[in-house]
């Protein structure tokens, strides 16, 4: 959900009120949707005046054919009148579509899909939009993690990538501002599994084709869905009462190391939980799969994807596992208003490494810290470091240095209890930067903008408190 943009009863009833008008009047109260949110790391991503509540998504993909035929419901509120409104989707033919029932105009205009429905939607209106479409996804180009979004493989396809995939493969409001549910029904061939986020909710076959389900029910970014299809072994079992769902490529070793990496994956949720608080979703897992272009690892809602880069060695990388999960906490249910606080994922994912490799035996925290320190460029800012560096080290490693900083400087009771108050507070939302200090500071009870900004923005080597 949008943090801030709800509507008040009052604004409610001041819509409903002016039923009594002209239709001039009421005409002038439906406008456009914005075409994008503004974001201008991701230009285009996203979609004003509406919040999307929640997406039912049926597909159909045939990796005989990389076709893919998708039917998606999807629950919005009108947060201002509109009398269009737009959704993101990459390449794909749009059949159909309707609002609450009655057919709508729709058009294209690149990656958008504009919808007009056939009367004005007040604001505080919820409805429903029914989009009919198909055709062969293509994945998205000029990622910085390579291609995001939908790569037909030789036995299936894998949907992923960061910021921006989900309009690949279905109609959305893609920018993690607008988080929402999700049930999932895809069918493939028989034989094939196909996985995705959130809770299991059985398979059925019919014809030669499997329909597999899934839901999940706490708020998800656009960016963190995915679908993997393919050959994989898949074991389903449960973690501490919940459903734990991993996946292997068949093309990678039954007993290897990336088999190995996953079968932790409980393990590893459970370190963190003590030190971040309760583990946010109703499912765990990972997917470990076999295709190279995937050169990256992405926390992918209760689910994390694996490239298959993370495991060529002997031992089980369980670093990048406790990176991906410890993101399951933040930016997963603690999610970005905005790319350029990207550190606030990234700078707590690559702490978290820290703390569980000296749990494992590996080296310290101290040990991590220093030799970090020792090779930081200061030049390079952690909060708003444009979208080229998105994923550089400023955001990663000087993002870690920071939190390590702050646990100087407020010892270690107080930074844990600060770690698990705000993730508590914001779980299921989204927040920024300074939403994160203002609390920070909330707790430890004084003022820590200079450390904050020495250690993530200034141009030089500030001194460990
Ligand atoms: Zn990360």
């Amino acid at each position: 959900m949008t943090r801030g943009r709800r509507w008040s009863a009052a604004v409610l009833a001041v819509a409903l009120l002016a039923g009594g008008c002209t239709d001039e009047d009421a005409n002038a109260r439906f406008r456009p949707g914005a075409a994008d949110l503004g974001d201008p790391y991701v230009p285009g991503a996203g979609n004003g005046g509406y919040d999307v509540a929640h997406y039912a998504l049926r597909v159909r993909y045939d990796p005989a054919s990389d076709r893919l035929t998708g039917q998606a419901t999807v629950t919005v509120t009108a947060t201002a009148g509109l009398s269009r409104f737009q959704f993101d989707l990459a390449g794909l033919t749009v059949d159909r579509v309707r609002v609450d029932g009655a057919p709508a105009t729709h058009r294209r205009d690149g990656n958008e899909l504009m919808v007009t429905p056939a009367h004005g939607l007040p604001a505080g209106k919820r409805f429903t939009v029914e989009v009919a479409y198909g055709g062969v996804p293509q994945p998205l180009p000029s990622g910085e993690l390579g291609d995001g979004g939908f790569h037909a493989t030789g036995d299936g396809a894998i949907a992923l990538g960061q910021p921006e995939s989900a309009s690949t493969w279905y109609p959305v409001n893609d920018h993690p501002s607008d988080k929402a549910t999700y049930d999932l029904e895809v069918t493939v061939p028989d034989g094939l599994a196909a996985l995705s986020n959130g809770v299991p909710k059985g398979q059925s076959s019919k014809d030669g084709w499997t329909t597999w389900r899934w839901s999940e029910g706490s708020p998800m970014a656009s960016y963190l869905t995915t679908l993997v299809i393919g050959n994989y072994r898949v074991s389903t079992g449960t973690h501490a009462g919940k459903p734990l769902v991993t996946a292997v490529a068949a093309g990678l070793p039954a007993d290897g190391p990336a088999a190995r990496a996953l079968a932790r994956t409980g393990e590893v949720a459970d370190f963190l939980a003590e030190r971040f608080g309760p583990y946010p979703f109703d499912a765990y897992g990972g997917i470990a799969v076999a295709d190279e272009r995937i050169r990256y690892a992405l926390e992918t809602q209760t689910r994390p994807v694996y490239g298959p880069g993370f495991f060529r060695g002997d031992r089980p990388n369980t670093e990048v596992v406790a990176h991906e999960l410890a993101h399951q906490w933040f930016g997963d249910s603690v999610s970005l208003s905005r790319w350029s606080d990207i550190w606030l994922n990234e700078g707590f994912a690559t702490y978290a490494e820290w703390l569980w490799n000296e749990h494992d035996g590996v080296r310290t925290v101290a040990q991590a810290f220093a030799d970090r320190y020792a090779v930081t460029d200061w030049t390079k800012p952690t909060v708003d470091p444009g979208r080229a560096a998105m994923f550089g080290d400023a955001v990663y490693q000087r993002g870690a240095l920071a939190v390590h900083a702050l646990r100087r400087a407020v010892g270690d009771e107080t930074f844990f209890r600060m770690l698990r108050g705000w993730l508590a507070e914001r779980r299921n939302g989204t927040a920024t930067t300074a939403d994160f200090i203002g609390y920070a500071e909330r707790i430890a009870g004084r003022s820590l903008r200079p450390l904050f900004d020495a250690w993530l923005v200034g141009a030089g080597a500030p001194a460990l408190p």
